[in-house]
């Protein structure tokens, strides 16, 4: 069987199911394979009926005896059911599932796991896990039983039995990729083995196993990948060396025109890149540093080498908002120089044709075929993780050159140094980890429910005064900005304004507003025309608006800590004290002390190596709240496994540079796609 064609080839998976594994990024057979449980329900324990203890979990095999649907006060039914086996007999209790009646008739040989429990004062089983007993081997009970990520109309049982099916059906198609020396130096199960037991182990320990292996396998993959990209990327590229020397005079006057001093780290980044747009290999570098750290200042300084040497540089943001704010940026900052820039965007277009100006800003909209740029020297990409691989290829294809333009990627999303030298192993990094001096820091209080009134009357207080201008940042609902999000941060903004803040001025911002509105809110809130803005957590992204002073946040505890702290960077962007406030209805003791650790650290990629040790195994939804993405089964808190895999990832390709000798990894690889974000 080919594990490469898509799940639809497998018997019994119609056109709804394949539409609920597509949300589960599961498409192909092997995708199913490598879709692995993230725990396992003991159900190990069989038992016989007689031996029996309430509060046990156990599995019973037996026969049907008696079983009746029994319609109930509250008008809901309940299905009773009488097993026994060679000891004695136990009742069975499922609630609204007539259809069992029919399922398991009388005499039926079954296995039933789940706790015995007291119901209307006699043992009984309520609500087990239940499957016919055919053969020897159970699935569903009487096992280890996997529990697996699902999604609507996907359950575990669901997948579990398709799984099991499909292990039969290719348990000679799964071939070995590791090479073997590899294998023996850790005693890896091997690939088949460790697939099978990874799903139904038999027992906690080869479950064990199967999880060392598959874990290690992911992490090397993601090392192989970027270590393969980037000696792609070193190996065919040529570039066009900028001279720098030519016009030291010209840089010197940039320095002397800005209205500050470059901060330490600032210089750093801006001496690495010069470093590289120098040299006739195109740079490929990640720009790494907190909201507030100056990124933008530090890419056009090299936009202006660029301009120069006589090449065009583009700048690429995620949003409209994002690229209208870099544009008035780096117009204030380079026009005065004589460069021209230009904007490029869904709804505005300031340029026809690619002599037309040095520096283009813009969104997505950069990529349109009926936009040339004849003479790219340099790429920036601001928030890179929002940009898919074939984006950034398109923006580099978009000349005739033989060449290959510089690129220069930025991202304030906080990111352990592990994770970015893992999963941007492929980019040489610059970290921007100092603050501009005389930055206050922004000081952060959790509020609990019973100090909100009072939070709002300082609040009213210091808008009275004109001492501040507020965000208020609505919950987080959901992934994308769904009708729902959208929704509740619409009625969020009328109870603000009808109750709370009856004589101030509001704004409401959300993701689903036209670009312009947006627009105008924004300048609205940046001209001081509006007391408070209520957003949903789109404002996330970069947004600069100097006279903000105080962030709200409401439902604090469903952010990822480091996307609070980005959320935190909107304020603080002056030099008056600035405050973010996180509201929280939670009561439970863990997330309000997780939430403290806002009120302590004051740097992103502290918080970012937080979320990961705080997050659980389990938790595999929410890569957007901290940007960090999500592996299948590895986990980038695991700091010993980046490490060996590293070394192994290394040693593999210093002997077989192309694997060559590894045909079957160099497949795999091909096929193993990180989920949310794999920058070229
Ligand atoms: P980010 O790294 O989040 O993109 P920005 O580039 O938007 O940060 O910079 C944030 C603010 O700090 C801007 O208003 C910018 O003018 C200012 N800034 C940048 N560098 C310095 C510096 N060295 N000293 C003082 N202010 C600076
Ligand atoms: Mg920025």
């Amino acid at each position: 069987m080919d594990l490469t064609a898509p799940v639809a080839k497998l018997p019994m998976i119609g056109e709804a199911y394949q539409r609920r594994l597509a949300k589960l990024n599961i498409y192909t057979i092997e995708d199913l394979l490598f879709h692995f449980p993230f725990r396992y329900e003991d159900f190990s324990l069989i038992s016989n009926v007689q031996s029996l203890q309430a509060g046990e979990t156990v599995t019973i095999q037996g026969k049907i005896l008696f079983i009746k649907n029994e319609f109930t006060r509250n008008r809901k039914f309940i299905q009773k059911a009488t097993v026994i086996d060679e000891t004695g007999s136990i009742d069975i209790v499922w609630f609204n599932q007539t259809y069992l009646t029919k399922t398991l008739p009388p005499q039926t040989a079954v296995s039933l796991s789940g706790r015995v429990d007291i119901f209307r004062k006699q043992r009984a089983l309520v609500s087990p896990a239940w499957e016919i007993l055919q053969g020897e081997e159970t699935i569903h009970t009487g096992r280890l039983v996997p529990i697996y990520p699902e999604t609507y109309g996907l359950s575990s049982k669901w997948l579990r039995a398709k799984i099991k099916q499909l292990l039969a059906l290719c348990a000679n198609d799964i071939k070995e990729y590791l090479p073997p020396q590899m294998l023996k130096k850790y005693s890896f199960l091997a690939l088949s083995d460790a697939i099978s037991q990874i799903h139904f182990p038999q027992n906690f320990d080869q479950s064990q196993k199967a999880r060392e292996r598959m874990m290690f396998d992911e992490m090397l993959f993601v090392h192989l990948k970027s270590l393969l990209r980037k000696k792609d990327w070193d190996e065919k590229r040529a570039a066009q060396p900028f001279s720098i020397s030519k016009f030291k005079g010209e840089i010197q006057r940039f320095w002397q025109s800005l209205p500050f001093r470059l901060t330490n780290a600032q210089n750093r980044a801006v001496k690495e890149i010069f470093t590289d747009l120098a040299r006739n290999r195109p740079m490929n570098r990640l720009l790494e540093g907190d909201v507030g750290s100056g990124k933008t200042v530090v890419a056009a300084i090299a936009m202006y080498l660029a301009f120069l040497n006589g090449w065009q540089s583009v700048l690429m943001a995620p949003t409209e908002i994002l690229a209208n704010q870099h544009f008035t940026t780096i117009s204030h900052l380079l026009t005065p120089l004589g460069v021209n820039v230009a904007l490029q965007t869904g709804s505005r277009k300031t340029a026809k044709n690619s002599p037309d100006f040095n520096v283009i800003v813009g969104t997505h909209a950069l990529l349109s075929k009926s936009l040339t740029i004849n003479k790219p020297g340099l790429i920036v990409i601001d928030e890179q993780h929002r940009f898919g691989v074939e984006q950034r290829a398109l923006l580099l294809k978009k000349n005739n050159l033989k060449t290959t333009p510089h690129v220069l990627t930025m991202t304030a999303t906080p990111i352990p140094r592990t994770v970015a030298l893992t999963m941007y192993g492929n980019l040489d990094l610059s970290y921007v980890d100092e603050m501009p001096s005389g930055r206050l820091i922004v000081k952060t209080w959790v509020v609990p429910p019973v100090k909100r009134d009072g939070a709002y009357r300082w609040i009213r207080q210091l808008i009275a005064k004109k001492q501040a201008q507020v965000f208020i940042i609505c919950p987080f609902i959901e992934e994308s900005e769904s009708q729902i999000t959208v929704k509740a941060a619409k009625k969020e903004y009328e109870r603000l304004k009808n109750e709370v803040f009856v004589n101030e001025r509001l704004g409401l911002l959300h993701g689903k507003m036209k670009a312009k509105e947006k627009t105008m809110v924004m300048e609205n809130f940046r001209r001081k025309k509006l007391d408070i803005l209520v957003a949903t957590p789109v404002v996330e992204v970069g947004i600069d608006i100097p006279g903000a002073t105080i962030i709200v946040i409401e439902g604090s505890e469903r952010f990822g800590l480091a996307q609070l702290h980005q959320l935190r960077g909107r304020v603080g962007r002056n030099d008056r004290q600035s405050y973010c406030l996180l509201f929280s209805e939670s009561e439970s003791p863990q997330s309000l002390s997780r939430l403290k650790n806002m009120e302590k650290i004051y740097v992103g990629a502290e918080l970012a190596q937080l979320d990961l040790t705080l997050r659980g195994p389990g938790e595999l939804t929410g890569t957007k709240q901290h940007g960090i993405p999500a592996l299948k089964i590895a986990s980038f808190s695991n700091a010993g496994l980046i490490e060996k895999t590293a070394a192994e990832a290394k040693a593999l390709l210093k002997t077989d540079p192309t694997l060559k000798n590894a045909r079957l990894l160099k497949e795999k690889l091909k096929t193993y796609t990180i989920q949310a974000v794999e920058p070229n």
